[in-house]
């Protein structure tokens, strides 16, 4: 029997909205893994340094995931001080979970320009890739297609095999994006509907995001 796979949901989470959430629960209903670990980056490589610090996006998805059993938080780079790569973080992993093996979870959006990240072909020799579809992005544009060629699987094969699958869910579109919501929350003072409720109060009570 092949060992249990975690799923390992790497973002800014700036914040965390409902998107996140419905896409980390349709993996693991979808891909029977084990457990997913949502993975606030410190300083993202591929983006401006977020107004929110690190601690404070962390404690923003512990509130998120609080009834969530199968989802934890995964603190790993939140310590580190320099840019929060990929490829290091589940190098970590690797070596923290040996019995394991490892599916790093991300959008469709990310996919489309994950040759750019550092070390791209080292984060496939070390887990699966999993990719939830976004609204406004296509397999057929950006990195995807090249990708999913010489890496593509299915579901079984991702199951049978240690790394190295990327394996496209067949999702429905989850909305929204953190970046909407920091531009709801700076004009109109509101985002609820797209937050956890324990997520919004923290955000009121901090005063983040301008509210
Ligand atoms: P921003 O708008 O600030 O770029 P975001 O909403 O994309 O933020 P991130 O924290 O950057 O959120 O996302 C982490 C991962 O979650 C990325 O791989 C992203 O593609 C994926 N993701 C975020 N929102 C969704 C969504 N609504 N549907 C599918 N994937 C999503």
């Amino acid at each position: 029997m092949n060992n249990p796979i975690i799923g390992i949901f790497g973002g800014t989470f700036d914040p965390i909205h409902h998107g996140h959430l419905a896409c980390a629960r349709y993996v693991l209903q979808h891909c029977h893994l084990a457990s997913i670990r949502l993975m606030p980056c410190h300083l993202p490589p591929h983006r401006a340094t977020p107004g929110v610090s690190s601690i404070q996006r962390a404690e923003m998805v512990a509130l998120a995931i609080a009834d969530e059993p199968q989802m934890q938080l995964e603190r790993l780079e939140l310590n580190r001080a320099a840019p929060s790569y990929t490829v290091d973080s589940l190098q970590q992993l690797k070596a923290q979970y040996p019995y394991e093996r490892l599916a790093f979870i991300i959008g469709m959006d990310s996919l489309q320009y994950f040759t750019k990240w550092h070390k791209w072909q080292q984060i496939l020799t070390l887990a699966h890739l999993i990719v939830c579809q976004r609204p406004g992005y296509s397999s057929a544009t950006g990195d995807a297609p090249a990708l999913l060629r010489q890496y593509g699987g299915s579901l079984l094969q991702l199951s049978q095999q240690d790394a190295g699958i990327i394996y496209c869910l067949d999702n429905p579109d989850f909305t929204p994006s953190a970046t909407f919501i920091r531009q709801e929350l700076a004009t109109n003072h509101q985002a609820q509907a797209m937050l956890v409720p324990a997520v919004w109060q923290y955000i009121c009570q901090q005063q983040l995001y301008g509210c």
